[in-house]
Order: structure tokens, then sequence, then C-alpha cells
């Protein structure tokens, strides 16, 4: 027999080996020993008040084995000679796409500007220690995006958009923990990542499937409104047939090239402010009710998410990462910008936070006007042009104490970090335009009530967090297809249709069903 249970056990019954098994029967009115196993299907932890609860959605199985398998099977077929889709970018939105079209008996041919992983780690270094952006290697560019060297959180709101299961279940397949099936707040971390991605690379090869690194995609070829050839920064040109464009909301260049080909673009809204940053200790005190004293060995970094209305422009919390590091995510020399990672134990003594406000496209860029589709990208780009100079034109990024960034008084020192370029005092109160500034000041005001300890000199503001989406939008159609140039098929955080790594993925399974679906 199997019987769906929710059970809430507390810190002591999680403790004891055998607490969730005692409590399941206690529950169902049978003895511990007629409950041959338990199958977790979520966990989540209550630490809203005192007595921190653990909630627990199980299958229990009475008298009867506990099945191993998973609903999910993934049918590569070999590839080798079937039909090519050329995808550009290997982030987790191309990826899934190649993924995808192996599944669906096509060849994807990836074209990535950036190393493999284990070469990028040589650039992300030069970054942290040299001050050097290369500017096809970097935290945004090379295998695996954007999503490589991140925090690898999960969650996405786009449940409604695809079967998020099934990019758990591939993440798994393809060697991350399975406890992300089960975690309300799955994770996997910047350690454990890079090898994810390496065997998603290998499962593509092995199929027949092709990914070239350091071959950027410089130029297309139009005619009769469709890409017949794309053009490699190494000389090379490609015929082509189907294009799945998966660049990522850094690829500039690429929204530099379709715009001077009078290729529709849109600007579009996005979010921007700083990077917050307190001891992990102050955020657990915080969460865990537990100020002074370490958190319960069982409970971990806390978390948290934090929304308010500024006069009208809502100030929120974006990519928090608990037991952190904050990053240096430029792809070019001559900007600053950070964003945040954590590996998977999340056992730095950091937690910090983007924390941004809304940009309004049609309303708050009436300066930019002059650049079309591209001003919101202008402006973002101003933004981190400014962060640069005022983080001493290397890759040390401006901070402030984010007291005295509230009060608007320039930092006689700051607090230590684990941004490892550095950090430069800075007056970001009166350098960040007031959209953003005087939005984030009242803001973190009213995150100090809604959690009291937030609002503390111990924490820094660093700046700027730039890209948190994409500020342009490449339009498609109900088919996916650009509306002008049938054969394109913008994919993933770039094109505007994805906000993080599995609504990307979920978005380049979607772009591989379209492109296959009318060969
Ligand atoms: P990207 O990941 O940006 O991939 C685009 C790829 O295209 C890149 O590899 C790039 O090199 C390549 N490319 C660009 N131009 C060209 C060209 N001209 N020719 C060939 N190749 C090109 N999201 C989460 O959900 N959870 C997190 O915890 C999280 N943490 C993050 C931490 C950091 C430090 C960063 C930078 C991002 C984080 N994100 C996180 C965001 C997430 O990584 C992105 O949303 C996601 O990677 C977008 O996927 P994508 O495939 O659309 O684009």
């Amino acid at each position: 027999m199997i019987k769906a249970l929710q059970l809430r056990i507390n810190l002591h019954q999680e403790r004891q080996p055998d607490g969730l098994l005692i409590k399941a029967a206690y529950d169902l009115g049978v003895e511990p020993s007629e409950i041959s196993g338990i199958k977790i299907l979520r966990k989540s932890i209550d630490a809203r008040k005192r007595n921190i609860m653990f909630n627990y959605k199980v299958e229990v199985y009475i008298n009867e084995p506990v099945p191993e398998t998973s609903d999910y099977h993934f049918d590569y077929k070999d590839v080798s000679n079937a039909k090519p889709i050329h995808i550009i970018g290997f982030g987790p939105a191309g990826m899934y796409a190649a993924l995808r079209c192996i599944e669906l008996g096509f060849k994807p041919i990836v074209l990535e500007r950036g190393k493999n992983v284990q070469y990028r780690r040589r650039d992300l270094k030069a970054i942290n220690q040299d001050h050097f952006v290369n500017e096809d290697s970097n935290y945004c560019f090379g295998e695996g995006g954007a999503g490589t060297y991140s925090d690898g959180k999960l969650y996405t709101r786009s449940l409604k958009r695809g079967d998020v299961r099934r990019i758990f279940e591939n993440l798994v397949f393809h060697g991350a923990t399975d406890q992300i099936l089960v975690d309300a707040h799955p994770h996997i971390g910047t350690n454990k990542l890079p090898k994810v991605v390496q065997n998603i690379r290998e499962t593509i090869l092995k199929y027949g499937g092709e990914v070239h690194f350091e071959t950027r995609v410089t130029d297309f070829t139009i005619k009769n409104n469709k890409i017949v050839a794309i053009q490699l920064q190494n000389g090379k040109e490609l015929d082509v047939e189907k294009v799945i464009l998966a660049t990522g909301h850094s690829a500039r260049d690429i929204f530099y090239l379709l715009n001077d080909k009078d290729i529709a673009l849109k600007a579009k809204s996005f979010a921007m402010g700083v990077r917050v940053e307190h001891p992990q200790e102050i955020i657990d005190g915080i969460q865990y009710h537990c100020f002074g004293e370490p958190r319960d060995e069982l409970l971990p970094p806390a978390a948290y998410s934090l929304v308010e209305q500024v006069n009208n422009r809502g100030v929120y919390s974006f990519c928090m990462c608990p037991g952190g590091f904050i990053v240096p995510a430029a792809t070019a020399n001559g900007e600053v910008v950070v964003n945040g990672m954590s590996p998977s134990k999340r056992n730095n003594k950091f937690a910090n936070s983007g924390i941004v406000t809304e940009i309004n496209a049609d309303k708050d860029l009436y300066k930019y006007e002059q650049f079309g589709a591209l001003k919101a990208l202008e402006y973002q780009k101003d933004l981190e042009r400014l962060a640069f100079t005022a983080g001493g034109r290397t890759q040390s990024a401006p901070a402030q104490r984010l007291t005295d960034f509230v009060e608007g008084k320039l930092s006689q020192n700051l607090n230590e970090t684990s941004y490892q370029p550095g950090l430069k005092s800075s007056p970001l109160h009166s350098l960040l335009p007031k959209i953003i500034g005087g939005s984030l000041r009242k803001g973190f005001k009213a995150f100090g009530e809604k959690m009291k300890g937030y609002y503390t000199e111990e924490a820094n503001i660093i700046g700027v967090e730039s890209r948190t989406s994409s500020p342009v939008n490449i339009p498609r159609t109900d088919t996916l297809e650009h509306p002008e140039i049938t054969n394109l098929y913008p994919c993933g955080e770039g094109g505007g249709y994805a906000g993080g790594i599995v609504s990307a993925a979920m978005d380049g399974e979607r772009c591989a069903e379209a492109a296959t679906s009318s060969i």
C-alpha cells in the first residue's frame, strides 16, 4: 500500500535518524516496522516562528518496496548524419536546445564564443587577480553560459511555461544531485555545475552533435528573409537552414549586429541596482531567530526575499546567494558589473543579494531615445562605465556601507568582502541615477523594518548589479521565429524569453521543437 502524506516535524525530530519514519507511522496509525520505505517528494523549512519546522510531502510505502525508477527518460538518438540545426550560444538555453534536437532526431551544431569549463576557469582567475576581462571568456561567456559559475539556484516562476521537472531530471541525469528534485529551493552550486555542464557536452558529442568553442558568430548573410550563412570570427562561413540564437543578455555585439542589419528589436524594461553583502550570521540570526548564536547545524545558511513598492516603483532582492561570493561579471574591459554565486555547501561567511529597481524602457529612458531599440542597453552600459570609473578603473567595484548609502555619507572605511578584485569607497548615493539610488535608499530602509537587523553598518552595498535580464527584446511569432527572418529562433534570456537557468533551459527545448517541426 502507498500513502501520500504531508508531514511536519521539528528540529528535534529531524535530528533523529528515524524521526520522519516514526512521525509517518504515528500519523498513519501503523507500526514503524510495517513501513518499508519513504519517498520524499518535497522538503521545505518553515522558519517563520521560533520553533522551526520541516515540511515534507512524502509517499509512504507500507509492506511494499520503494520503486527506484524515474518517470522521465531521455531518448537520445544517433544524429551523426541527421539534418543540422545551428545553435549560437552554449548557455542553458543552447545546451537544452541541443539536447532536445538530439531527442527529436536532428544534429545540433553549437557555436560558442567562449572556452570549455576547464579553460574558462583561468580567465575567471585573470579577472579576479589581474583585473583583465577576456571579452569571449568570462563569468557570462563560455561553456554553460552565465549559468556555470553561478549560484545554480533552480527556482523559476515560469511554472506554466513548461515542464520544470523534466529540466531537473535532465540535470540529475547529467550528474546533479537528486536532492534538487525534492528541495523547495533547489540549488546546485558553482563547484558542481561545471561537471554537469561538461556531461551535457559529452552527451551531445556522443550522439553525433557538434560543439565548437572559441567560435564567435560575427555576421549573418540574409537572403529572402532567411539567414543563409553564418560568418565566424575565425574567417569561416557556414551554410545554415535553421538558427537558434541563444546568445544571452550580455551579447551586445549580437544586438548591435541585428540592429545594424535593421532586424526588428525592441527596448525592454529591466532592473538595475547594487549587490548588498551582509555577514551570513546576521541573516541567519534574523531568519532563524538565533541572534548571537550560530544557526543549528541542520539548517542551511538562511536566505531572504524582499520586495517593496517605492514611489510606484518596485524595489526587490534578486538572485540572493546565502554563503556566497560576489563576482565580477563584466564582459568587457572598461565596465564593472557585479553578480553573485555560491558553492554547493554555501559555506562562505557572507550572504549577498542583488537589490534592484525596475527601469521602465518607455518612461524612464527619455534621454536615451536616440538609441531606439538599444536605449536600455546604452543606459546599462553608461552605468557600468560609471561603476568602472568610480571603482578606480580596474575591476575593483565602488562600494559603501549600507547605512552610509542610505544616509548619504561617504564611507570612511568598508566592511570585509567576498568580492576578490576589491572595493573602493565611493559616494554611490550621489553617483547612481536618482531613479535607482533614491528608490534603493527608501527600499533598504523599508527592508530594515521587515527584517530587524538587516539595515546595518555591517553590510556593504557594491555596484553595479546591471545584468539582471536582457535590455533588448528580439521579437518572435507564435511559431517562435523572428517576424522578419523566418529561420531565426530568438531563444533564452538574450531574446527576453527567460530569466534564469531553468526558464532558459525550457525555452531552449521549446525553440528546438519549433525549429525542427518545420524542416
Ligand atoms: P547565457 O547563459 O548568457 O548563454 C549565452 C551563451 O552565448 C554564452 O555562453 C556566450 O558565450 C554565448 N555567446 C554570446 N555571443 C555569442 C556569439 N556572438 N557567438 C557565439 N556564442 C556567443 N540564474 C539562475 O536561475 N540561478 C542562479 O543562481 C543564477 N546565478 C547567476 C550568477 C551569475 C554570476 C550570473 C552571471 C548569472 C546567474 N544566473 C542565475 C542567470 C543565468 O545564468 C542566466 O539566466 C542563464 O544562464 C541564461 O541562459 P541563456 O542560455 O539564455 O544565456
